[in-house]
């Protein structure tokens, strides 16, 4: 027989792994705040426990999804006897530096995760998961993190998962603020955004290819590789975005921050490499 499983927050992240864990035979306690969202679980077999230490004590394996790291602290801490000794996979948005605090916080296995889905991909192929921190956690349950998606484990940093998590969020908001912008430019010139939408896909998911090429200049510190389109040319075409954007009528503010970046290294004789060399900028000690 399939191990007992808890689940803690039943909101729609919450709600979607137990209906997968069930739908693969894991015996499911459950548990939220508002008792009420548990009761079309229960229909579906689940337990209900309407304390979180009845919760925790109903299974060795604790799968945590509430809202942000303050509410986990708050809730786990009402436990903290009751923990010891169990396995805390917590899947709740954070990041890297909460993760490690909450590693430490507990006498647990603890494993972070980072849901790189949104709820209806659960359980599908579309969805993986970054797992990182305590390596036996991760080896004895992967069946049963298996079942919310693929897993990738990312290392014994319990921040690890949390740091992947926010990258590949700060790569799709950065792909969000551009296509709004596109589509704003689009749509101020009276022309059908849901017909111009399919070209936009086209031409974003080809310039991802990009990514390896920049990932490498990136790691051998050489931005001179790989120089498909020099960031000379790149700088002065970027200008015509703002400039586009004013003779539409439309705020240019979520894409100018990289304009003058992009200006300051060709100032400082870069202009013959690529975009790779901005991350230079962006280090710390390089701040303007
Ligand atoms: P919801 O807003 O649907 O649910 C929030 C959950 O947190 C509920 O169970 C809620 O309980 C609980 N909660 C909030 N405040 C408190 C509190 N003070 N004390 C106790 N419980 C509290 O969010 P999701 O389920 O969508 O998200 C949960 C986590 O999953 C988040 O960290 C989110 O970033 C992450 N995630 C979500 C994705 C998504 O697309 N939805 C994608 C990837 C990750 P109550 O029902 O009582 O309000």
């Amino acid at each position: 027989s399939k191990p007992a499983v808890t689940v803690l927050g039943l909101g729609d992240m919450g709600s979607a792994l137990v209906r997968a864990l069930l739908a693969a035979g894991y015996p499911t306690t459950v548990w939220n705040r508002t008792p009420a969202k548990a009761k079309p679980l229960v229909d579906e077999g689940a337990t209900h426990a309407t304390t979180v230490a009845d919760a925790v004590t109903a299974s060795r394996l604790l799968i945590v999804c509430l809202l942000d790291h303050n509410t986990v602290a708050d809730v786990l801490d009402t436990v903290r006897d009751a923990l010891s000794g169990r396995v805390v996979v917590n899947l709740t948005n954070s990041t890297q530096g909460q993760a490690r605090e909450l590693a430490g916080r507990y006498d647990v296995d603890y494993l972070d995760g980072g849901i790189m889905a949104v709820p209806p991909m659960i359980a599908t192929p579309a969805a993986f998961v970054f797992y990182s921190g305590s390596r036996s956690a991760y080896d004895t349950n992967k069946a049963v993190l298996e079942t919310f998606g693929e897993s990738i484990y990312v290392g014994t940093d319990p921040g690890f998962a949390a740091l992947h998590d926010i990258a590949l969020l700060s790569g799709m908001y950065g792909m969000f603020a551009g296509g709004l912008h596109a589509l704003a430019l689009i749509n101020s010139a009276g022309i059908s955004t849901t017909e111009f939408a399919p070209l936009l896909k086209r031409y974003v998911t080809s310039m991802a290819g990009y990514v390896d090429g920049l990932a490498e200049q990136i790691d051998k510190q050489d931005y001179a590789i790989n120089v498909t389109s020099n960031i000379a040319m790149q700088s002065a075409g970027y200008i015509n975005l703002t400039l586009s954007a004013q003779e539409q009528a439309i705020s240019a503010e979520l894409l100018e921050p990289l304009g003058p970046l992009m200006a300051r290294r060709v100032a400082d004789g870069h202009g013959h490499e690529d975009i790779g060399g901005v991350i230079e900028l962006l280090k710390k000690g390089n701040k303007k």
